[in-house]
């Protein structure tokens, strides 16, 4: 077992809290109906096994921001995702998104080893199979800068970050929020306050997860605990898409 990489320190505290403010592309999120996007990061195996068959019940679909360089290695959140993975994943209509390589922190790393990273990921995880190019992109560990986020919004549709809210009104599809799957009781309670916030006030509202398994690891949740919030969800009454259909769905209700 891998022991995890601890980012931050005062400078990536600082150009974290920068990169609300700066390098942003503003977007208004006016919508009259919810929409909720699950989005798994790095990504376990139990992520794309237990993850996705409770989605497809469903009839929904999510998006999986891919680390090709952690993909069958075994790590604090279990088993990493295969080629058949991907694969498989891609044929059902889930979208595989970008999230660098080795999960790459992107607020210390410098702009040619992000874009290195994002060009070796993207052609790592076509050589398992991925049609499709990758949209959308999400910072490992929230790590941000300024800098990272004027070079990544170059190449892909949305930025996603690890802010907990709901994107309403004016939203910076360079950092995009999204509400976490973790956290046991409490952290699970949050993100179904959340989803019944959406009812009084429409949003896009995006969780993260990582690990779905029993017992879950300190920064994934358990299947129940998944269900719980498929649940709430469903009660809100949002539409489920993922990343890159919510991002349609949006350009229609603004045009
Ligand atoms: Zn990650």
């Amino acid at each position: 077992m891998n022991a995890p990489y601890v980012p931050g320190g005062l400078r990536s505290k600082m150009s974290r809290q920068l990169s609300r403010f700066l390098a942003r592309e503003e977007c208004e999120v006016l919508l009259d109906h919810a929409i909720v996007s699950f989005t798994f990061d790095d990504f376990p195996k139990s992520a794309a096994v237990e993850g996705a068959q409770q989605l497809e019940a469903r009839g929904w679909r999510g998006t999986y921001y891919a680390c090709a360089g952690l993909a069958e290695t075994e790590n604090h959140h279990g088993l990493m995702f295969s080629a058949e993975d991907i694969t498989r994943l891609e044929r059902e209509g889930h979208e595989i998104a970008c999230h660098t390589f080795e999960h790459l922190d992107c607020a210390k790393a410098s702009s040619q080893e992000i874009e290195a990273s994002i060009d070796k990921n993207a052609i790592a995880l076509k050589a398992m199979g991925l049609q499709s190019p990758l949209n959308n992109f999400a910072f490992p560990y929230g790590e941000v800068s300024p800098s990272a986020k004027l070079l990544l919004n170059e190449r892909f549709d949305t930025l996603r970050g690890i802010r907990a809210e709901v994107n309403r009104g004016r939203s910076d599809f360079n950092l995009l929020s999204s509400v976490p799957l973790d956290g046991g009781e409490a952290g699970i309670g949050r993100a179904c306050e959340a989803a019944e916030s959406l009812m009084k006030h429409p949003g896009w509202l995006i969780f993260y997860a990582h690990d779905i398994q029993e017992p879950a690891s300190e920064w994934g949740c358990t299947p129940a605990e998944f269900a719980r919030v498929l649940e709430a969800v469903d009660a809100s009454g949002a539409k489920v898409l993922p990343v890159d259909a919510a991002l349609n769905a949006l350009a229609e209700v603004t045009v």
